[in-house]
């Protein structure tokens, strides 16, 4: 298939990229790089544009005779979108209808969407279904479910075919290391973590000591980058016109914060201080994917499982590159 990767230059995205050129597809990455690292695309492959510019995704969607879309171009700061909610309803939301109007003006009809496990909130059940209530608790889950609601609308109206991957906490880099995560600010905190190791911060700061969870610290289901990838190029084969298909992308195993510590301090041999904080808003307790509909029906699989191969993972990166992209 032509793939339009839009957001391919990007942390998520770029690994996508790599995975659809070894499966064979015909990729091409449409990116303002705002956040993303044009080095981290394949030579001549990169198309510059704006989400928010109708007229330039219509030509990159014809010119290269596009069959399908992944769409990673999104803003994804929890806290970033409580203090400045207009720029993730601007960016998430209006930028992707313009991309699905786009689409459809120009007759391609197979889209795979990255969502979140922000859309579910404070989850009642952990694991958590895919089919349990969507209640987010902060402006970039609600802006993810609002979408997850359009593109429904869609197929039913217009035929569109797509997926739409919930995402937990992805995390790591290439296996060679050779792309990886590479966000200005950083906010993230495995990377954050890994910054204290090369001696670029001081401490951790941990948001928040008195969670209902075993050690007061929030649980998350860390998902190697690599294997999130994978779901999406196993996806994209199942797309079919007018019906969506939506998965929990997630390991099924949650490690809280002071877990994530403990493996990066066995992994990295620098003793990672660690400041306690009040909480970060908009933070739910725990988020634990299901992951047994992605496994039943793609023989989907995670290959990274144990926390600690996965910081060993984006350990690789950093150190190899430890100012990402960019030189100091
Ligand atoms: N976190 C933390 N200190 C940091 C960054 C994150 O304690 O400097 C916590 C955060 O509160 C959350 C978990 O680590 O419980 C994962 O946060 P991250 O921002 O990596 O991902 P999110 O879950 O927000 O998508």
């Amino acid at each position: 298939m032509i793939v339009l990767v839009v957001g391919g230059a990007g942390y998520i995205g770029s690994h996508a990229v790599r995975g659809l050129v070894q499966a064979g597809h015909d990729v091409w990455v449409l990116d303002n790089l705002s956040q993303g690292h044009a080095a981290s695309v394949p030579a001549g492959r990169l198309v510059r544009g704006e989400l928010a510019d109708r007229g330039a995704l219509e030509t990159a969607l014809r010119d290269h005779k596009v069959d399908a879309v992944m769409h990673f171009a999104a803003f994804a700061s929890v806290p970033e979108s409580v203090a400045d909610p207009a720029k993730y309803y601007q960016n998430n939301l209006v930028g992707t209808l313009n991309l699905l109007d786009a689409m459809r003006a120009t007759g391609v009809g197979r889209i795979v969407f990255s969502s979140t496990a922000a859309v579910y909130g404070v989850p009642e059940v952990v694991p958590i279904p895919e089919d349990a209530p969507k209640q987010p608790i902060n402006p970039y889950g609600f802006t993810k479910l609002a979408m997850e609601h359009a593109l429904a609308d869609y197929a039913r109206a217009y035929g569109l075919g797509y997926a739409v991957l919930r995402y937990f906490n992805a995390c790591g880099a290439s296996s060679d290391a050779t792309i990886g995560e590479d966000h200005t600010p950083e906010t993230h905190l495995i990377p954050i973590i890994l910054q204290v190791a090369l001696g670029q911060r001081e401490s951790l700061s941990v948001f928040g000591t008195d969670y209902p969870t075993p050690d007061g610290t929030c649980i998350r289901d860390y998902i190697h980058v690599e294997d999130l990838a994978d779901a999406h190029i196993r996806v994209l084969d199942r797309i079919e016109p007018g019906r969506g298909l939506t998965y929990n992308v997630g390991t099924g195993v949650g490690a809280s914060v002071r877990e994530v510590v403990d493996a990066a301090r066995r992994v990295t041999g620098h003793p990672i201080p660690v400041v306690a904080h009040p909480r970060r808003a908009g933070d739910p307790p725990s988020l634990v994917a299901s992951s047994q509909a992605i496994r039943r029906d793609l023989e989907w699989s995670p290959r990274y499982n144990a926390i600690e191969e996965i910081v060993a993972s984006a350990w690789k990166w950093h150190k190899s590159h430890p100012h990402g992209y960019g030189t100091p």
